[in-house]
């Protein structure tokens, strides 16, 4: 499998990156019992994982038993640690003291002596941001570690929305970034071009549940894409991109890995298929008059009643462009008002009161079109 060096981090990673954020019964508490079937669906997704070329696993201290498992099979696969490379994530601790606690936990869990890439999960406030610059704070606790030889490189994950996140990038503490940017959700491209800029590594997360649910493609995309599949198009579209070093697929099986093997054979990434596939989709696209949002335009926010206006308009184009119902109301169930990882007020909070519209480079009638895709996205 083609590597890539990973920004400044000094380190080659596979294109593809095994997320372990699936694993079976990894939610299932409590997180330190792991189950025999567990042991072994693990042993045998990161077996065919690393045996396809696959050299970075990623996992987090708040993936339940995940680093756990991880712990526990990987001395058993026979392949030497020098062989492999792994992520971990822990989110920002209030104190360097629970920080490095956080890491020691996480080297205890995976039974490993460095932990190669740490990254902090969900950086994704202005608070996360401030606390970079507390004195004897999180990256103490990181830097100190890192002396010590107990972490590689640092990074982060950042779920915020794109000037924060951009703000974040341009601290210039981080080596590597893990960042939410597909085919059919781009306001990153920033982000990305940043990131490049500062010679950091960057791992785009969920390629293919975040970034449309397209393991399980309408027939609308699935045509639209062939004779690709929706996910072997995303990730060949996503690895043709300038500043992309790696894609974590999160397996929960190892039949699931594959689609994705079979969808990097052809290099390179990006052929006359792929431009014609790319037509196709913008041809659909062309016609609609929501294409900018959440996209590129976020002008209308922000809405007095929280409601992320340019995001749920991002999924109701993807539903009118290529049926992608199945994911905006996966994506809207998640959606909790004041949350930092899925922010978002339900949509039967507007009121009307009309404070969007004047904002709207478009001039949308935004009240009606979020009427309409309140009855799409939550018929119920
Ligand atoms: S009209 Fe609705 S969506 Fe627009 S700002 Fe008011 S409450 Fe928010
Ligand atoms: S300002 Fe208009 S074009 Fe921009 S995201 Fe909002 S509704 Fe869409």
């Amino acid at each position: 499998m083609e590597r890539r060096p990973f920004g400044k981090t000094g380190l080659d990673v596979s294109v593809l990156t095994l997320g372990t954020m699936r694993l079976l019964h990894g939610w299932d508490a409590p997180h330190d019992h792991l189950p025999d079937d567990s042991l072994e669906s693990t042993h045998r997704i990161v077996s065919a994982a690393l045996s396809a070329g696959i050299n970075l696993i990623e996992s987090a201290r708040g993936y339940g038993k995940s680093e756990r498992l991880l712990g526990a099979v990987l001395p058993q696969i026979g392949i030497p640690r020098a062989h492999y490379r792994i992520m971990t994530k822990a989110p920002p601790a209030p104190t360097a003291r629970e920080m490095r606690q956080w890491i020691d936990d996480s080297l205890t869990r995976l039974g490993i002596d460095t932990i190669d890439l740490f990254a902090l999960h969900g950086l994704n406030r202005e608070e996360h941001l401030a606390a970079l610059d507390v004195r004897n704070g999180v990256l103490t606790a990181l830097r100190q570690a890192q002396d010590e030889g107990l972490i590689g490189a640092i990074g982060f994950s950042g779920h915020a929305a794109p000037p924060l996140l951009l703000r974040i990038l341009a601290t210039g503490h981080f080596d590597f970034v893990n960042l939410h940017y597909y085919r059919f959700r781009r306001a990153n491209h920033a982000a990305v071009a940043l990131a490049q800029a500062l010679g950091m590594g960057v791992l785009i997360i969920s390629p293919n549940d975040k970034g449309g649910r397209l393991y399980e493609p309408p027939e609308k995309l699935r045509t639209l894409c062939a004779p690709l599949h929706p996910a072997q198009f995303n990730e060949r579209w996503l690895l043709a991109q300038s500043g992309i070093h790696t894609l974590s697929i999160g397996l929960s099986e190892p039949e699931q890995l594959p689609l994705h093997l079979e969808g990097l054979r052809a290099t390179p990434a990006w052929g006359q298929d792929e431009q014609e596939i790319a037509w196709r989709l913008e041809a659909e696209e062309s016609r609609s008059s929501l294409r900018d949002c959440g996209q590129n335009c976020f002008d209308c926010l922000p809405c007095p009643q929280g409601i992320e206006i340019p995001e749920i308009l991002r999924m109701d184009h993807l539903i009118h462009c290529f049926d992608m119902a199945h994911f905006a109301r996966y994506r809207y169930g998640m959606m909790r008002p004041g949350d930092h990882w899925v922010p978002g007020a339900r949509l039967s909070c507007c009121d009307r009161c009309g404070a969007c519209l004047p904002r709207c480079p478009r001039a949308l009638p935004i009240p009606e079109l979020l009427a309409g895709a309140q009855r799409r996205m939550d018929p119920g």
